[in-house]
């Protein structure tokens, strides 16, 4: 993919917005990308802002506090040939020990699939829409909000950017079904909808297979009927099956 570079603050830190580090400490399901056991809490510079490194949200990966120091001023690739050659020669100083197993083995798909995912723009443009250009004071307050941010995700039966809208966005508006798409200006809901325990059980399950919640499979069956002007298979049920005589087409 193409990087847009302009602008971009190079060799030292900006204060960047919450979204950002929600976004990066969220991937890969919230654990470090190189560890894979510990809890990410710190953006790593995956080109290392020593080295002139880019201080943005491309060259983010999640990292626990203790796998950022160790990681220190190389990039993962770096690290993964110092961790090689120290493996063949501990003596000669490559790296400080050795990964642990778990650690080494598929260390570069880790990273490759992480970064994937923090590419991943339906991702990225969530996350701003949602945090807009909000800024954390200290970064306790960065980590309540990660807390939070993360229950609401799990909550979620799938991932709301993978979902589709409910109306075309406009002006920055979410209207993502199982997220903000409920809470739409123009939108109305329903009272209640009667279904026995099986029919519930089925609608429940098709509306998973689609990744709606169930109001919004209702609207859509609802908006579809409509469309068609009532002629949908709850009326052709009761409508004789005979052809319409020609003139009265
Ligand atoms: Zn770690
Ligand atoms: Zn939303």
């Amino acid at each position: 993919m193409t990087v847009v570079d302009e602008g971009v603050q190079r060799g030292k830190r900006a204060k960047l917005p919450t979204w950002v580090w929600l976004m990066t400490l969220t991937s890969n399901q919230g654990f470090c990308a190189y560890c894979a056991v510990a809890p990410s809490t710190t953006l790593d510079h995956e080109e290392p802002i020593a080295d002139n490194g880019a201080d943005i949200w491309w060259n983010f990966l999640p990292a626990c506090k203790p796998c950022n120091d160790w990681k220190g001023k190389r990039t993962s690739v770096e690290w993964l040939i110092d961790q090689k050659l120290h493996r063949e020669q501990p003596t000669v100083g490559f790296d400080t020990r050795r990964m642990p197993l778990r650690m080494f083995h598929g260390f570069e798909e880790r990273v490759a699939r992480i970064r994937r995912e923090i590419r991943e723009a339906g991702r990225r443009d969530w996350f701003r829409h949602h945090y807009g250009n909000a800024r954390h004071k200290i970064k306790a307050e960065m980590l309540e909000h990660l807390r939070i941010c993360r229950e609401e995700l799990s909550s979620y039966p799938h991932l709301p950017w993978t979902t589709p809208n409910v109306y075309a966005s406009v002006g920055g508006v979410c209207t993502r079904h199982m997220c903000c798409g409920h809470w739409h200006p123009h939108a109305r809901s329903l009272d209640a909808v009667i279904l026995t325990d099986d029919q519930y059980t089925a609608f429940s399950k098709a509306a998973f297979r689609e990744g709606m919640s169930e109001g919004d499979l209702t609207a859509k069956l609802i908006a579809a009927y409509l469309i068609s002007g009532g002629d949908t298979a709850l009326s052709t049920d009761r409508r004789p099956k005979a052809t319409v005589p020609a003139q009265h087409r």
